[in-house]
C-alpha cells in the first residue's frame, strides 16, 4: 500500500554512514547496505528459504551434525534461490555458492534441518552446500568457488566439532539409497579438502 512513498535513494542512504567513505564496489554486497548477513555465517547473504522447505529443530540439541554434504545445483545460482524460497518445492539447503565470485548465501539456520539429502537421517545430521553448476560443465568449477565454498565449510566444520576429512565432507551421490550423482566427477576433492584444511 506505501508503493508509491517515496524512498531515500541508496546515494542518500549510504551518505552520513562509516561505510561511504569506502567506494562500496569493493565490499561484498551486504556490507555495502544492501543485504543482511547470514545468521550462522556472516560472509554469507542471508535469502531466507520458505519455512515449508525445511524442517525446524534445535540442532546440535535435538540431533547431532556431524557431515557437510556438497551439492551441485545442476541449474542458476539464482533460480536455486528462487526453489528454496518457493514454499511448493519442498526443498532446500543451508547455503549456496556462485560459480563466477564465491558470493555465498545462507537460506536455512544451521540448527534447522533443511532438506537436501533425500534422505532424512542423512538430513538431519548434516550442513547441506549447493554449488551453481553442472556436474558436466567443467567451466562452472572455478578457484573462487572451491575457495569460498571451502571457507564456509572450515568454519562449519570447526562450529560443529566435524573432523576436516572425507569421511564427513561427503558427496551428495554418498547418502546411501541416492540416485544422485553431484557433485560428479568433475568436483577435485583432493583439492578441496586441503583448502578445507588451510593447505
Ligand atoms: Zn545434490
Amino acid at each position: 500500500m506505501n508503493r508509491k512513498r517515496p524512498r531515500p535513494s541508496r546515494r542518500q542512504l549510504l551518505q552520513g554512514t562509516a561505510l561511504a567513505a569506502v567506494p562500496y564496489v569493493l565490499l561484498p554486497e551486504w556490507q555495502a547496505g544492501a543485504h543482511v548477513p547470514g545468521p550462522d555465517y556472516p560472509l554469507a547473504e542471508w535469502r531466507p528459504a520458505s519455512a515449508a522447505n525445511y524442517t525446524a529443530a534445535n540442532r546440535p540439541m535435538t540431533h547431532p551434525v556431524d557431515r557437510v554434504i556438497i551439492h551441485m545445483t545442476q541449474t542458476t545460482y539464482t533460480k536455486t534461490l528462487f526453489l528454496f524460497e518457493n514454499p511448493k518445492k519442498k526443498v532446500s539447503a543451508h547455503y549456496v555458492v556462485r560459480s563466477a565470485d564465491g558470493h555465498t548465501s545462507q537460506c536455512v539456520r544451521e540448527s534447522d534441518i533443511a532438506w537436501h539429502a533425500g534422505d532424512w537421517d542423512h538430513n538431519t545430521r548434516s550442513i547441506g552446500i549447493e554449488h551453481e553448476g553442472w556436474v558436466d560443465r567443467s567451466g562452472y568449477f572455478t578457484d573462487v568457488m572451491y575457495e569460498a565454498s571451502a571457507r564456509l565449510t572450515a568454519a562449519v566444520c570447526t562450529r560443529h566439532g566435524i573432523p576436516k576429512d572425507r569421511a564427513h565432507i561427503i558427496g551428495h551421490y554418498e547418502v546411501p539409497g541416492t540416485d544422485h550423482t553431484d557433485p560428479g566427477p568433475n568436483w577435485d576433492w583432493a583439492h578441496y579438502i586441503r583448502l578445507v584444511n588451510g593447505v
